[in-house]
């Protein structure tokens, strides 16, 4: 006989598995089920940058998640390493910012949310071939390299004896007494306690096909497509994180460096285009002219779980009492994962949470 899990999550990348982890802490039962593998969506295909891009100029409820979750990798990056002998590779590389024009902005933020910041050193700026517009180094900012937190934490889920669904596709429920009673899925029907929907870009279409007799049946996440570039250089070549405009560059250990991305409003495309591929290379040849020397290797292409203003949605659904959201991270999804499962978690089990939860409501603007 097969008993229903306390939870049930939908939808298995970074948010989901971090979300089913911290159920798992907090002792209760938790299975998560995926239409793919595992973490292998948005979150295999992001850059891993420990920082939203320009914090300063985004909303306060991203700083806040953001903020919370920077204490929280250190511990999480070790105890999976511990726990499954995957590194994730968290790297305090320092981002480099070439061009900030609002820098008393940027100020004001790093001494709000105590993140170290100084001016940037000219050996630093040297490296670069660019003219830099009050250029500010954050020497502790962090990459995570996302290939292997993702096979870190599916392997730290299976260890913990999480249950875990693979190629299993949530095509719709069964509503009884404004609960969600059953899933069902290609692969059957089964019984549920409480749902968490951490689809990622899938989550708005995913929710009016579930919820198309309720009037909340839909939420304004649509996928934002991100193409990336990777080179195989020397380690030490680049040493920190480039931010340069709106793109940027990621230098793992191993010396391949990550380039990035595009920003594209194409629906559920995950193709890559010569375009993105001439003007990513374009970008990083002009800011680090040194990788011409060495080659292109791969392109790569993931959608991004898009909000209007970047803000997730961490929250119960107002009409069904046992559906909660955790999606709609969008450019963010690693920075603000770990608080992001925190606060679900909390909510989910009436804990008082540690961040405020109303800019991730339904109603709040997002
Ligand atoms: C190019 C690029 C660069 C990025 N760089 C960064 C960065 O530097 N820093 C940062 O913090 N963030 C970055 N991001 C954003 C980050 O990757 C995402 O915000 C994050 O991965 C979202 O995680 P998620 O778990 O919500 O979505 P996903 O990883 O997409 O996972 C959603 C999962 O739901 C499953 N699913 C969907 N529908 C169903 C269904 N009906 N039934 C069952 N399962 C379903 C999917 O198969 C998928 O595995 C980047 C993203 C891209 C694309």
């Amino acid at each position: 006989m097969t008993t229903t899990p306390d939870i049930t999550i939908i939808g298995g990348g970074v948010i989901g598995m971090l979300t089913a982890r911290a159920f798992n802490n907090a002792g209760v039962t938790v299975s998560i089920i995926d239409k793919s593998q595992l973490g292998q969506e948005s979150s295999w295909a992001g850059g891993g940058i420990l920082l939203p891009l320009y914090p300063w100029r985004q909303a306060d409820a991203i700083s806040y998640l953001a903020a919370h979750s920077l204490t929280l990798y250190p511990t999480l990056a070790e105890q999976l390493l511990s726990n499954t002998g995957i590194d994730p590779e968290l790297t305090r590389s320092g981002m480099l910012i070439t061009d900030n024009p609002d820098a008393d902005k940027a100020l004001a933020w790093c001494q709000q949310y105590n993140i170290n910041h100084q001016a940037a050193a000219l050996a630093q700026l040297k490296q670069l071939h660019r003219l830099c517009i009050q250029p500010l180094w954050l020497p502790e900012i962090c990459h995570i390299r996302n290939p292997r937190l993702v096979k870190a934490l599916r392997q730290d889920l299976c260890n913990r004896k999480i249950a875990i669904e693979e190629h299993t596709e949530v095509t719709g429920v069964r509503v009884a007494d404004n609960r969600i009673s059953a899933i069902k899925t290609n692969h059957g029907e089964r019984t549920v306690g409480e749902v968490i929907i951490a689809s990622g870009a899938w989550t708005g279409t995913l929710l009016q096909q579930l919820l198309h007799g309720l009037s909340i049946n839909s939420l304004a996440i649509a996928p934002v497509r991100g193409q990336m570039l990777l080179y195989d250089t020397e380690p030490g070549l680049l040493t920190s994180m480039v931010l340069a405009g709106d793109s940027y560059l990621i230098p793992r250990r191993d010396g391949k460096i990550l380039v990035g991305s595009t920003v594209e409003h194409v629906g559920f495309d995950k193709t890559t285009t010569e375009q993105a591929k001439t003007t990513l290379n374009e970008f990083a040849l002009s800011v680090f002219p040194t990788l011409e020397r060495y080659p292109l290797i791969k392109q790569w292409a993931g959608l991004r779980p898009g909000t209007q203003q970047g803000i997730p949605y961490i929250t119960r659904h107002p009409e069904l009492t046992n559906l909660s959201i955790n999606a709609g991270h969008f450019r963010n999804g690693l920075i603000l994962g770990p608080a992001s499962a925190e606060l679900m978690t909390d909510i989910v089990l009436a804990n008082t949470p540690h961040i405020n939860p109303e800019p991730y409501h339904i109603t709040s603007p997002h």
